[in-house]
């Protein structure tokens, strides 16, 4: 039985669901996770206990679990374990991204280089300290900018500054939220990094895609109907396929580039692209897939061959399939997303304060096209907005012939949808401030 080595930053939906692709294509596959974050561990034992922040000694713990049992594949899911992937595999002899260029992949300000030095639009940009003082920034910045981490995701601590005195409270905020415990526990020197940058305006796309030695395929180009201007950057909707033929050829055009510009070879890629009339800005291209569940937005077909009707396998494949297929070798050029338009909405926390119910779940998945509404925030529980959280109420999936009856099936769901939030209750104590 062939073996995939899966590593994930967290043991959620994502892992569950390659559990289940492996088990349908017939793939052990073995975990490696960060031992500090893992809160259960449904997969018994048989992982192999890593850190995250200890790239080369992670590495060489995977080699040598491989030395007893062999590994004949390494993914990476999530932005953290990317780096690690890409160095076991090369330990192990098995095609991936170069360590570098996952490294640059992870890190906005590098990239940024990267794409630059190729040639490619990028938006003007200066690195600094999270330290650094606001009115040197202030003085070399243009507005509108944008301030960003170089080294969180999902849209974590990037915002838009109009002008100067934006510009000084987003700083301030970036600070707290890098100063969480949290963010402090993954003792990454990069977080002490920002970027402050030109704001791109235009419409946002992203790529699905996997590289396989050096060669792009594209598994989705995905339209964010929605404007996202900022002041933060919450995404919401994407659907696939995009409007303009064109504009996908583009996009496309552009992503092989600065992947190729930043060294990614062999492996899964996630790119974020702006697109207006100077041009299409690749905002990043992480060495990674899509994240958690909006995975399931996506399916393939085996494209028919001449000769392959007769040819054993399953005609349909989910993208967790894909990618363990190609982990193992396979080309993923022989699928192609299926013929329906499809799309996914990541429901937006609208305020801060404690989650208590839903109401018009089952309105919701009565609109015709969609497929499932599910949520994933648990009653109780306290949402955190953008920029300080970093997660949706849940998930909205709809398929339709075409993908603008898609993405009005997306929004009727939604507006059928009432969340009951409550705000968090701040107990004051005279004398110690609040609690
Ligand atoms: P992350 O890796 O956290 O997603 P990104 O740099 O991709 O960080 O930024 C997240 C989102 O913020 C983007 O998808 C985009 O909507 C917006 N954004 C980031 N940088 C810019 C920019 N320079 N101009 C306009 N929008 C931006």
């Amino acid at each position: 039985m062939a073996r995939v080595l899966l590593l994930s930053t967290t043991t959620g939906y994502q892992t569950r669901a390659f559990g289940a692709a492996a088990a349908a294509l017939g793939v052990d596959l073995v975990f490696a996770t960060d031992r500090c974050h893992v809160l259960e561990n449904p997969w018994q034992d048989g992982a192999i206990p890593i850190r995250f922040h200890e790239e080369h000694a992670a590495a060489d713990a995977i080699v040598d679990a491989a030395r007893r049992a062999p590994i004949d594949g390494v993914l990476a899911v999530g932005d953290r374990p990317t780096v690690i992937a890409a160095l076991a595999a090369e330990r192990l002899g098995l095609p991936g991204h170069p360590p570098e260029a996952a490294a640059i992949a992870r890190d906005k300000e590098r990239s940024r280089e990267r794409l630059r030095r190729a040639g490619l639009p990028v938006p003007w940009f200066v690195p600094a300290r999270l330290d650094e003082d606001w009115r040197r920034l202030a003085r070399l910045a243009r507005f509108p900018a944008v301030v960003k981490p170089v080294a969180l995701s999902a849209s974590r601590g990037v915002m838009r500054a109009d002008n100067e005195a934006q510009l000084a409270e987003a700083l301030r905020r970036l600070r707290a939220i890098m100063r969480q415990p949290e963010l402090r526990a993954e003792r990454n020197e990069a977080h002490e990094r920002i970027l402050v940058e030109g704001f791109i305006p235009g419409r946002e796309y992203a790529l699905e895609g996997l590289l396989y030695r050096g060669r792009l395929v594209v598994l989705a180009v995905f339209d964010k109907p929605d404007a996202l201007d900022g002041p933060f950057f919450e995404e919401t909707i994407y659907v696939t396929p995009p409007a303009s033929n064109t504009v996908a050829r583009r996009i496309i055009e552009a992503v092989a580039r600065a992947a190729e510009a930043i060294g990614l070879h062999h492996g899964p890629i996630h790119a974020e692209c702006r697109v207006n009339d100077e041009g299409v800005f690749v905002l990043e291209v992480a060495a990674r897939p899509i994240g958690g569940l909006c995975a399931s937005s996506l399916r393939f077909e085996r494209l028919a061959r001449p000769g392959d009707e007769a040819s054993a396998g399953p005609r349909l494949a989910s993208l967790e399939a894909l990618l363990l297929r190609h982990a193992l070798g396979e080309d993923p050029a022989l699928w192609a997303r299926e013929a329906n338009a499809s799309g996914v909405m990541m429901i937006p926390i609208p305020a801060a304060g404690i989650y208590r119910e839903i109401a018009g779940l089952d309105d919701a998945r009565r609109v015709p096209g969609v497929e499932e509404v599910v949520i994933t925030a648990k009653p109780d529980q306290r949402l955190v907005p953008l920029p300080e959280g970093a997660s949706y109420l849940g998930f909205i999936f709809a398929r339709a012939a075409d993908a603008s009856t898609v993405e009005r099936a997306l929004r009727t769901a939604h507006a059928c949808l009432r969340f009951r939030i409550e705000p968090a209750v701040r107990v004051l104590q005279s004398g110690h401030g609040s609690v």
